[in-house]
């Protein structure tokens, strides 16, 4: 990257992504696949980027969450399979065929208006186990196996799968409501054995670690691949790490005086003489305003905590003991430091989110650089 496009940009570490895969695929049973969770842009990271670089590793099967994102994929000549987990108005039928995505049947309404389309689309029944977002009810087992059965003749139905809401928790509660989970899903997907589906599959990236369901074939990884943690209270496997690193620049530093106050509200005011640096990266980056007065960057190996509210471009952090900060001095926003290191999951923690929606919130004009072990491009 040139130095004067040295604004706001992330660095992502393919050769990272491969092995956070490669960890996982190790500590999978080999008659389990990886089907990629690539939605939302590869949590931030570039869909087309990531899907590739798995694709080196064998990877054939992908999900997103909606049509554009499958179709996207397809035009960058990604050739695996890609599974729609969400909702796709029926008008795209013949985009869903036209460009082989597989689609999930969210509903037994929605399945019927599926089959009255009448185009040969892959697709596969969401089953409810306790989410309540999409599916059918698996608590209803007879109604379940019908309605299935019944769509396996009207349908090109390849799959089931369900969706797993606490697997990232370990109290006994939670436990036991995950394993209720699997349960009622294998106990569905076995009575439904002779129509040899494809596709079936519970476990999403903290399923994978800490349960498991003996009748699935498939893995839906997503957040783990990426380097972080389904909860921040979780231990991940030996090696997994960020893949992604966000940087900016000091634009500019200057020194206020006792009593001064920094940025819009005021609401911050300096109770000493301070030596503040301003970064050109703000919430429209995706640099969340609820880190004001509150995140820190790293700045030549140590901390800099914000002061005043992040702005829309911009923002201010304190930098009286730091030395040699100078226009051009590098930030890092999220990644390692000298000795220090910040992640998305440690400022999720800060501001009560999780890190799928810090890296999710990375502003489009933040551009992504692609490395690999060896290269910087
Ligand atoms: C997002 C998503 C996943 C991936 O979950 P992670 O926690 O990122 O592994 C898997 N399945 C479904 C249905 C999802 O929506």
């Amino acid at each position: 990257m040139n130095d004067y496009e040295k604004r706001s940009w992330t660095e992502i570490n393919l050769t990272q992504l491969q092995k956070n895969y490669q960890i996982c695929r190790g500590l999978l049973p080999m008659n389990k696949k990886v089907m990629a969770v690539v939605k939302a842009d590869g949590y931030g990271h570039g869909d087309v980027e990531v899907a590739q670089a798995l694709e080196e590793m064998g990877v054939m099967d992908f999900a997103v969450s909606n049509v554009h994102e499958g179709i996207r994929l397809r035009q960058s000549g990604i050739k695996g399979s890609i599974l729609i987990l969400g909702y796709t108005p029926l008008e795209y039928g013949q985009k869903l065929f036209d460009y082989d995505l597989m689609q999930t049947l969210i509903s037994e309404s929605y399945a019927d208006a599926f089959a009255k389309m009448n185009i040969p689309v892959k697709c596969q029944f969401a089953i409810d186990t306790g989410m309540n977002r999409i599916g059918l009810n698996a608590d209803e087992l007879e109604y379940c196996e019908d309605i299935i059965r019944d769509f396996s003749k009207k349908v090109n139905l390849i799959g089931v799968y369900t969706h797993l809401c606490v697997a990232d928790c370990n109290t006994e509660n939670e436990l036991i409501f995950t394993n209720d989970q699997i349960i009622k899903f294998d106990k569905l997907a076995n009575l439904l054995e002779d129509l040899n589906f494809a596709y079936i599959h519970c476990l999403n990236s903290a399923g994978s670690l800490w349960h498991d369901s003996e009748i699935s074939n498939f893995v839906r990884l997503g957040i783990i691949l990426y380097g972080l943690k389904p909860n921040s209270l979780n231990v991940l496997p030996n090696g997994i790490k960020p893949i992604l690193t966000w940087k900016s620049v000091v634009s500019m530093v200057k020194t206020i005086r006792a009593g001064a106050s920094i940025g819009y509200g005021r609401s911050y005011v300096a109770d000493h003489d301070m030596r503040v640096a301003t970064i050109p990266t703000g919430y429209a980056d995706g640099y969340n305003r609820m880190l004001s007065n509150q995140g820190y960057v790293l700045i030549n190996g140590e901390k800099a905590f914000v002061v005043g509210r992040v702005c829309m471009d911009q923002f201010m952090v304190d930098v009286t003991e730091i030395d040699s900060v100078n226009m051009g001095t590098e930030v890092v926003l999220i990644g390692e430091c000298g000795k220090e290191h910040i992640s998305a999951d440690d400022i999720a923690d800060m501001i009560e989110t999780i890190g799928y929606e810090i890296v999710c919130d990375m502003g489009k004009r933040v551009p992504r650089l692609y490395k690999r072990d060896g290269n910087d491009n």
